[in-house]
């Protein structure tokens, strides 16, 4: 098996969920169950952890990861600075509130609000240039991958995803494979195997795009009904580099079991590389 010591990312999507009490409660679980930056340096090196509150929380959560060793994302922009744009939010704003991360291109916001390849490719080279890292979702229906569509798809959505997307900004880009069969969606889960697949996939697109150098240090996460129960045996995968965590992101006991099992997978890739030098 092949080897990738990349930093594990865990990110936790809160989509539209929580109250202003309820997420200052689960952001001070999940920072007091992660610690403030500095301690545990090892751990620190090996996962990278970040949450993602919905927009009206994230002044409130921003200060209480603040110092921490979890960081804040958003879950969406809007690719302009400033305009009429009613009800819409720009990177500068987010940047200002202390975003990190956004995640851009997730199933819901393709299929349930209808954004296109295109408009999502908008969004990734302006959040990117505006100083966000990105998180770009792609994954197939489950018709498309009983049609065998499965590969065509991600190769789509890669490719008009990162159109014109410098190469120099990719080290601030990480795919999260997510298919869509599997969100919130406890009956149908990939296996590890199937992940393991499509993340191949992925790089080798990647690859083709911007060279192996980049593929290689590219970070994929798997998104699709993360648990506890499950989260072990994918990131002992190759090329599984974490987790896109919707559901379980909301109870922060699941949510800290998953970064320790990210954790614990990272040292164990560490001691093979080790033991094999
Ligand atoms: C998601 O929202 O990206 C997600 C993967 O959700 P869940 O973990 O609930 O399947």
């Amino acid at each position: 098996m092949k080897l990738d010591l990349r930093q594990k990312f865990v990110v936790g999507n809160w989509k539209m969920h929580t109250t202003a009490a309820e997420a200052r409660r689960l952001a001070k679980a999940v920072v007091d169950g992660i610690g403030i930056k500095g301690v545990g340096v090892r751990d620190e090196a090996r996962v990278s952890v970040t949450i993602c509150p919905p927009f009206p929380y994230l002044a409130l959560v921003g200060k209480i990861l603040n110092g921490s060793r979890v960081s804040l994302g958003v879950q969406n922009l809007y690719p302009e600075k400033e305009g009429a744009f009613t009800g819409e939010v720009s990177p500068t704003m987010l940047l200002d509130l202390g975003c990190k991360y956004v995640i851009l291109g997730h199933s819901e916001r393709r299929h349930k609000l209808g954004e296109s390849d295109a408009f999502i490719n908008h969004k990734v080279r302006v959040a990117l240039a505006a100083g966000l890292d990105v998180i770009l979702c792609i994954g197939e229906t489950l018709e498309q991958r009983k049609a065998n569509q499965t590969e065509a798809m991600l190769d789509r959505q890669l490719t008009c995803g990162l159109a014109d997307v410098p190469a120099d900004t990719l080290t601030r880009l990480s795919i999260a494979y997510e298919p869509v069969w599997a969100i919130g969606n406890l009956e149908h889960h990939a296996t590890p195997q199937q992940a393991q697949d499509a993340h191949a996939v992925i790089r080798r697109r990647v690859a083709q795009m911007f060279g192996e150098k980049s593929a290689q240090a590219l970070a994929i996460q798997y998104g699709g009904s993360v648990k506890p129960e499950n989260a072990a045996a994918l990131f002992c995968r190759d090329g599984v580099d974490g987790a896109l965590v919707g559901g379980a992101s909301l109870i922060a006991d699941q949510f800290l079991a998953i970064v320790r099992a990210a954790i614990s997978a990272s040292q164990t890739q560490e001691n093979s590389t080790t033991t094999a030098a």
